[in-house]
């Protein structure tokens, strides 16, 4: 049975990053995935802000880059709309991805494909994994393995999920007719159910997706019907899972930590995950290269609370999804009443009053405004 000092499951961002920075302070990294190509098939919108990469000190790289955008552009009934202007990225993933895994082998992990985990066990002081590609063993696994999450699952870490779904379309720019061409666009509306459609331009094409927990692919059929996007012409389409709510015993163990969407990072309002899976991947990496070099397995578990306390995991994301869940659109049109034309960094305190005084029925509802506020604010660094 070959031996590791760790073992990451899942070829992710999450896991790649993991892999690549526990290999690049010397030690001995395994990463498996089920999947026969690492990146392939992306299943993503693919954007992310400027500071994601900033904060995980990765270097933008233009041959990953598909455009740069100004930020988003948030559409709102009666052609209205609300900003929130972000430096911003449509990336390629499958090129990122390639990259961040040849950055992992160049620092000497092993990456070993279409090798999916079966079964974890603890046999002493180490893990075995039992894979359909052979047995591996490690004194610390990393749980990187996606929305599906089977490592949490069977080391019976995580007791609650919910899911969003998501369906996307991918259509060449010069295929349909839609003038943004520099903000990423998500229409509010009660035809998605608490979630929201969007539109997210990259250069020669557009990603045009629905992503809710109850959205369906009829739900992407309207939105693009409505759009008066002939559907016959998409070059491409996916779907997939996010986590919309997770809750966890622990999300670390001496010898174990799980990132990710596995550790159900995903923000619940914008579906964003990129930038908390290459976080936690690096924080985890981080931890455990220390509790080797220091010797103490238990150093690893302040993962849980540094992760508690980070903004992705911040309790206001899922007050506002709350609110998103229950209104219709006469909820949105008060938004857009409210804040047409508007750009988020501008919607003050004093203003809502003022909106407030303008129109005293919605004098109870400056609180959720400034909730949403306070949450897109964290967005525009953390979510994308
Ligand atoms: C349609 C869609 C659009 C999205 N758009 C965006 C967006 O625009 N911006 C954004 O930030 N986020 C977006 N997301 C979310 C984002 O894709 C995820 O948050 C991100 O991929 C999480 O990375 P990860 O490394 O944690 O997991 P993943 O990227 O899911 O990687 C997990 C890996 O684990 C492997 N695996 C699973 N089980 C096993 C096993 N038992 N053995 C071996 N390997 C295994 C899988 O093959 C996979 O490669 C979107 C998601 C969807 C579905």
């Amino acid at each position: 049975m070959k031996k590791f000092d760790v073992i990451v499951i899942g070829g992710g961002p999450a896991g790649l990053i993991s892999a690549r920075d526990i290999a690049a302070s010397g030690y001995n990294v395994l990463l498996v995935d089920m999947k026969k190509e690492i990146g392939r098939p992306v299943q993503c919108a693919e954007a992310i802000t400027k500071y994601a990469f900033e904060n995980n000190d990765i270097q933008i790289d233009e041959r990953w880059v598909k455009q740069r955008v100004k930020g988003i552009k948030i559409l709102l009934p009666g052609d209205r709309c609300f900003y929130s202007k972000v430096e911003s990225l449509s990336i390629d993933r499958y090129l990122f991805e390639q990259n961040l895994a040849k950055k992992a082998i160049d620092n000497n992990a092993t990456i070993k494909l279409k090798t999916q985990m079966k079964k974890i066990s603890k046999n002493k002081d180490s893990w075995e994994v039992n894979t359909n590609n052979g047995i591996y063993q490690s004194k610390t696994i990393i749980g990187a393995d996606g929305f599906l999450s089977q490592t949490a699952r069977k080391l019976d870490l995580l007791t609650y999920q919910e899911y969003i779904n998501a369906y996307q379309y991918t259509f060449r720019s010069d295929d349909i007719s839609f003038d943004e061409k520099n903000y990423l666009c998500m229409t509010m509306d009660e035809l998605f159910h608490g979630g929201y459609g969007w539109i997210f331009p990259r250069s020669d094409e557009y990603n045009v997706g629905v992503g809710s927990r109850d959205a369906t692919i009829n739900d992407l059929k309207c939105y693009c019907k409505r759009l008066n996007f002939d559907i016959k012409k998409k070059k491409k389409f996916t779907a997939g899972k996010v986590p919309y709510y997770f809750i966890f015993k622990k999300r670390s163990l001496p010898g174990v930590i799980i990132v990710g969407d596995a550790a159900g990072m995903t923000n619940p309002v914008t579906g964003g995950g990129i930038h908390a899976a290459l976080y936690s991947g690096r924080l985890a990496s981080k931890l455990i290269v220390e509790s080797y070099d220091k010797n103490n397995m238990n150093h690893m578990i302040s993962y849980d609370k540094i992760i508690d306390k980070s903004m992705f995991l911040h309790p206001i994301h899922r007050r506002v999804a709350n609110y998103f869940n229950s209104w219709t659109n006469k909820d949105w049109e008060f938004f857009a009443d409210t804040c047409d034309g508007l750009d988020m960094a501008s919607l003050t305190l004093f203003k809502s009053f003022l909106i407030g005084l303008k129109n005293p029925r919605y004098m109870l509802r400056a609180k959720e405004l400034l909730s949403i506020r306070k949450e897109m604010r964290i967005n525009q660094k953390y979510g994308f």
